[in-house]
C-alpha cells in the first residue's frame, strides 16, 4: 500500500486542520497516517534540547513486553536492582520532589488486578504491533528499516541464568515466543565477549529497527513529500477556543487550529494539564554510549540480564544502553552512569574504536506504564498520544493506525478505552 492511499481503508476524513505537537517517533508516525487521511497537520517541535528519546533509544522492537512495569513482579526486585547495588535504577534525588508523587501511584498501580488489566491492554497494542511497523516501512518503500529477526537474554552464571529463565517461564509475552539459545548461537556469542557467558535464550517475534535515525528521517521525509510543515518552536501554552485551539509558542505568534494532537513525550504533561487533564508523566532517564566497537557483529539485540544492558548494532555503530532513573527531563545527566556503561563493556571486553558519543534523554512514563492515547473528553478536537515509557518506538506505528482510525470513524475509540487519560482524573 503507498504513501497515498493509506486512507482507502478507512471512511471519512479528519478534513480540519490539525496541530500536531512534537515530533519524536510517536508524533511523526501520527502525523503521517493523519495526513495520508487527508488532514491538513502541521508539526511544531521544540528541535532546541538534546536529542529526544526517539534517536536515543536501543532500537529494540520489544513485543513481549505485555506486562507493564507496574507489576507485582517489577515490584518485589525494585530492591535488587538499585543503582548503588549495582543495578540500573535510580532515583535523582534532588528532584525527590517530582519522583516522590509518583512513586505512590506506582505502588497502587502494582495492584494485582490492575496489573492483569494493564497486560491485557498493552497485550491489545503489542500483538500488532510487529505488524503496523512493517506495513509502515513498506508504505515508506523503506521495508529494510525494520528487521524482526529476533531478540537474545543472556546470562552470566547458573544462578541468575535459573531464575532469569524461570520468571520469563512465568511471564506472559504476547505473540513473542521463547527458545533456548542454540549452541552454536552461544559459541559465537561467547567469541565476541571476554567474559563468561553461562546460557541464553532467543525471542522470536519481536525484533528491532535499522537504526533510530534512519527511521525518523524517513518520516520526515515522508511527511515532507505530503506537504506537511514543521515548525521548530515550543508549544508554551493551548488555549480551548470556540472555534478549537490557540496555540502559542516561543518564537511564532499564536496560531488557530480546529483541532490539536499532543505528542510531545514527557513534554506533554505541561501542556496537559493547561487544559485540565490531570497528567502524572514523569521523566524516566536513560543513558547509552555509541561508537564503533569491531569485535560486536550480533544481528540482533542483546541484552545482558544481570547487567539491565541492551546492545543493538545499527549499522556499523554499535550502542550500548541502559538505566531508569527517575527525575526531571531538565535535570542534568550524571556522569556515572556512562561510566558504569564504560564499565560493563570493559568487562565485557568490548572495545569501542574511534569516536565515542553519549547520550541521556526521557522515556515519558505513567505510574501504570501504559500510554495515554485518545481523545479528550473536555475539548472536543483535542486528541493526545504520549507516555509510551520504554516501549515508544515498539508501539508507534501502532498507535498511529489506531489513533489515525479512531479520528475517523468514532466507533474504533472504544479500543482505546483503557488508555484514556481520564484515568487519573480521580
Ligand atoms: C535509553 C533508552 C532506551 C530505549 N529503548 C527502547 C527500545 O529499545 N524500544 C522501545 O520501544 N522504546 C525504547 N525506549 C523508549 C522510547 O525511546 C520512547 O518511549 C519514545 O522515544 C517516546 O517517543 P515520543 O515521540 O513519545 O517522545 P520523544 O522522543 O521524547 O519526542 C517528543 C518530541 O516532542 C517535542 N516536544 C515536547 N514538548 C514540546 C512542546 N511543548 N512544543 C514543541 N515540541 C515539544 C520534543 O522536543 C521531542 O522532539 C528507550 C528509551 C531510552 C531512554
Amino acid at each position: 500500500m503507498g504513501l497515498m492511499n493509506w486512507h482507502a481503508n478507512v471512511s471519512g476524513s479528519p478534513g480540519k486542520p490539525i496541530a500536531v505537537v512534537g515530533a519524536g517517533i510517536v508524533g511523526l508516525a501520527c502525523a503521517l497516517r493523519l495526513a495520508q487521511s487527508g488532514a491538513a497537520v502541521t508539526l511544531f517541535n521544540d528541535a532546541s534540547g538534546a536529542p529526544p528519546a526517539s534517536l536515543g533509544n536501543a532500537g529494540h522492537i520489544a513485543t513481549e513486553q505485555v506486562v507493564p512495569i507496574a507489576s507485582p513482579a517489577a515490584l518485589r526486585s525494585a530492591w535488587d536492582r538499585l543503582y548503588w547495588r549495582g543495578g540500573a535504577l535510580a532515583f535523582r534525588p534532588g528532584d525527590l520532589t517530582t519522583w516522590l508523587p509518583f512513586a505512590w501511584r506506582y505502588l497502587r498501580a502494582c495492584r494485582p488486578a490492575t496489573c492483569e488489566a494493564g497486560t491485557q491492554a498493552l497485550s491489545g497494542l503489542l500483538d500488532d504491533a510487529l505488524s503496523a511497523w512493517a506495513q509502515l516501512a513498506r508504505d515508506l518503500h523503506m521495508p529494510h528499516l525494520v528487521q524482526d529477526h529476533g531478540h537474545v537474554v543472556v546470562w552470566e552464571s547458573a544462578a541468575t541464568a535459573a531464575a532469569g529463565q524461570r520468571q520469563w517461564a512465568q511471564t506472559p509475552i504476547g505473540r513473542a515466543r521463547i527458545m533456548p539459545l542454540q549452541a552454536e548461537d552461544l559459541s559465537a556469542l561467547q567469541k565476541r565477549v571476554s567474559g563468561d557467558i553461562h546460557s541464553g535464550i532467543y525471542f522470536n517475534n519481536t525484533g528491532q529497527v535499522s537504526d533510530p535515525i534512519d527511521v525518523i528521517n524517513s518520516l520526515k521525509q515522508a511527511l515532507h513529500r505530503l506537504g506537511v510543515v514543521t515548525l521548530d518552536t515550543q508549544v508554551t501554552r493551548i488555549e480551548a477556543s470556540r472555534e478549537g485551539f490557540v496555540v502559542h509558542s516561543s518564537k511564532l505568534a499564536a496560531q488557530h487550529y480546529a483541532q490539536v494532537l499532543i505528542s510531545g513525550g514527557v513534554g506533554s504533561g505541561a501542556l496537559m494539564q493547561t487544559l485540565g487533564h490531570r497528567t502524572p508523566i514523569i521523566a524516566e532517564r536513560g543513558y547509552h554510549v555509541e561508537g564503533v566497537i569491531p569485535a560486536w557483529d550480533a544481528t540482533t539485540p542483546v541484552v545482558f540480564e544481570d547487567r539491565s544492558l541492551i546492545i543493538t548494532r545499527f549499522g556499523q555503530r554499535t550502542r550500548a544502553a541502559s538505566f531508569v532513573e527517575f527525575g526531571r527531563a531538565s535535570s542534568p545527566p550524571d556522569p556515572g552512569k556512562w561510566r558504569r556503561l564504560h564499565r560493563h563493556l570493559q568487562e565485557l571486553g568490548l572495545r569501542f574504536e574511534g569516536p565515542v558519543s553519549q547520550w541521556m534523554g526521557a522515556r515519558p512514563t505513567l505510574p501504570d506504564y501504559l500510554p495515554a492515547i485518545g481523545f479528550s473528553r473536555r475539548h472536543p478536537g483535542l486528541a493526545y498520544a504520549f507516555g509510551h515509557q520504554h516501549l515508544g518506538l515498539t508501539l508507534a506505528a501502532v498507535t498511529a493506525q489506531r489513533l489515525a482510525l479512531a479520528w475517523l470513524d468514532p466507533a474504533h475509540r472504544e479500543g482505546l478505552k483503557p488508555f484514556d487519560i481520564e484515568r487519573f482524573a480521580g
